[in-house]
């Protein structure tokens, strides 16, 4: 089934029901979504004449436009790629190149750093600036309803970045973004017509994903007006809307807590905060509680499962009467229903409770491969199972923690960072001979990126010239927080970096009674 069946259904079922608010504005009822929506569908197909499968990338922050661009995309049978609008200019050319997308829609002031870039797109035909004349043309088209789509077909172009080397395309199908909504109902929450979804985190990703089950429900849509996470305008729409549900990263988590502690505000209005993406602390997660109350799930995904791998219920997170409480709290739950959920060891057998192992997961909403790169797909499905890359421990009862991440991904502040990009962007510096990124736990973010650095001999270098030049190739929240300079890494016989030896080094751990040696004090 086509995705865009879905609004067509609801748009068919209750018309006038708010459907898209700008802040505490209904700017579009369900009828006027779908209309938007199809006429979209009939400009690309009829005016544009981009055919079945043409990719279909958005650029854009957070809008209401964007979930007309999306059913519109996929009513015409166009794959959308939607990308983070906080990427480089650079690393968004890549995507735009490597998805072979024909038209680009984009915000325009993301739109104009990719300037440069243009002459090299030879697949892209059209740009299309969001409230532009051209849009406007686009909503004008005759409406067509959605075209018919094999459920195998994708339907969403998520690119994820990879350790090794430049983000890869993660194809999602109709029928896995369809389960993965399904799953919702069964295992995340409830969504009704009273409801509110409010996107405070990236609609580019799991938050936009999450506008599905809202749809299927005739629930609102609210865009804050800041385009953005403010726990002052979150607490805001929570009151003018109440019934809200949003998907939040653990760092927005603790600042809608900082709020409430701070402001006495009340949390009445928020029906549901979903929370995942990164680690959430004991501490933090115990706290939320004692501010806000029982509103509360998590769940453990990652863009090749998106959403959809482990939840841990609202009545877990509360529930502390239960003599496993606080395990409960640090653990990412049990494996959601549309999916099987396993830990093994090196050689693919099933580790034993309470063993570590590899995270590996079966089911529908598991990605169809990578885009054009059957290398990295086999690599990463094995006989039907994802390998998640994470280290976790499963328990007799069957709930996960999550031990480590394999893949070394740094997550600061719900983003991810993957370390060898940003080595790769140093690398390129003159003044550098070697470097190794890792993560430090860091109260506010969950992690920030750390940088140490071999400076090459004969030269000096100090952190704002290679702060300048981080921010000249990639994107801001990548950049390191702070450089520490090192005569040498520490390595094995092999010659590789030992990260966790590092990361001992720059945090060390509590029994630790003598400084590290060896390493001067950052700069
Ligand atoms: P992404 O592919 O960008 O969605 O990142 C997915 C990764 O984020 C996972 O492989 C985990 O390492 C991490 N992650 C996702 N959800 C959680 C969670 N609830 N707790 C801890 N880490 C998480």
């Amino acid at each position: 089934m086509n995705l865009a069946h879905l609004l067509l259904r609801r748009a068919t079922l209750s018309p006038t029901s708010p459907a898209l608010c700008l802040g505490g504005t209904v700017v579009a009822d369900y009828a006027r979504f779908a209309r938007h929506a199809f006429s979209i569908s009939g400009s690309l197909r009829s005016r544009l004449k981009l055919a079945h499968g043409t990719r279909v990338a958005l650029l854009m922050a957070n809008c209401t436009a964007y979930l007309e661009v999306l059913y519109g995309a996929w009513a015409a049978g166009c794959v959308v790629v939607p990308i983070n609008a906080k990427l480089h200019a650079s690393e968004v050319a890549h995507i735009l190149a490597d998805s072979a997308a024909a038209i680009l829609i984009a915000d325009e002031d993301l739109a104009q750093p990719l300037q440069a870039h243009l002459g090299s797109l030879t697949a892209l035909q059209h740009v299309v600036l969001n409230g532009s004349a051209e849009h406007a043309a686009l909503l004008r088209g005759d409406p067509a309803t959605p075209v018919a789509v094999d459920p195998t077909e994708t339907a969403w172009l998520f690119y994820t970045s990879g350790t090794t080397g430049r983000p890869k395309g993660v194809m999602q199908s109709h029928r896995s973004l369809l389960t993965m909504t399904l799953t919702y109902f069964a295992d995340v929450d409830t969504a009704t017509a009273q409801d509110a979804i409010i996107y405070a985190a990236p609609m580019s990703h799991g938050a936009g994903m999450y506008n599905f089950a809202n749809v299927v429900a005739g629930a609102r849509h609210v865009v804050p007006e800041s385009g953005g996470f403010d726990a002052d305008e979150m607490f805001m729409l929570a009151a003018k809307w109440g019934h809200v549900t949003s998907f939040a990263a653990p760092t927005m988590i603790r600042r809608l807590v900082d709020h409430a502690e701070r402001t006495g505000a009340s949390s009445e209005g928020f029906k549901t905060l979903i929370y995942g993406g990164g680690p959430m602390y004991v501490a933090d997660i115990q706290r939320a509680l004692r501010a806000m109350g029982p509103r509360f799930v998590q769940i453990y995904g990652q863009g090749e499962c998106p959403m959809t791998i482990t939840s841990l219920s609202r009545h877990d997170i509360a529930d502390d009467s239960d003599p496993h409480w606080l395990s409960r709290l640090a653990s990412v739950g049990v494996s959601q229903s549309s999916v099987r959920v396993r830990v093994v060891d090196e050689q693919g057998h099933d580790a034993p409770a309470g063993t570590p192992g590899e995270i590996v997961v079966a089911g529908d909403v598991v990605m169809s491969g990578y885009w054009n790169n059957p290398d990295a797909t086999r690599d990463t499905l094995r006989d039907g199972w994802l390998r998640t890359g994470d280290v976790g421990v499963l328990d007799a009862n069957g709930y996960l923690t999550l031990k480590d991440r394999s893949k070394d991904v740094i997550i600061s502040g719900g983003s991810n960072i993957y370390p060898r990009e940003v080595e790769e962007v140093l690398l390129q510096h003159p003044a550098v001979s070697e470097v190794a990124v890792i993560g430090r736990p860091d109260a506010e973010w969950g992690e920030e990126v750390i940088a140490v650095v071999v400076r090459r001999e004969g030269t000096s270098i100090e952190t704002a010239e290679l702060d300048t030049h981080c921010l000249a190739h990639i994107a801001r929240f990548k950049r390191p927080k702070a450089y520490v300079f090192v005569e040498g890494l520490p390595k094995n016989n092999y010659g590789k970096v030992l990260k966790r030896e590092l990361r001992d080094l720059i945090n060390p751990p509590e029994e630790t009674l003598c400084p590290p040696t060896g390493l001067p004090a950052h700069t």
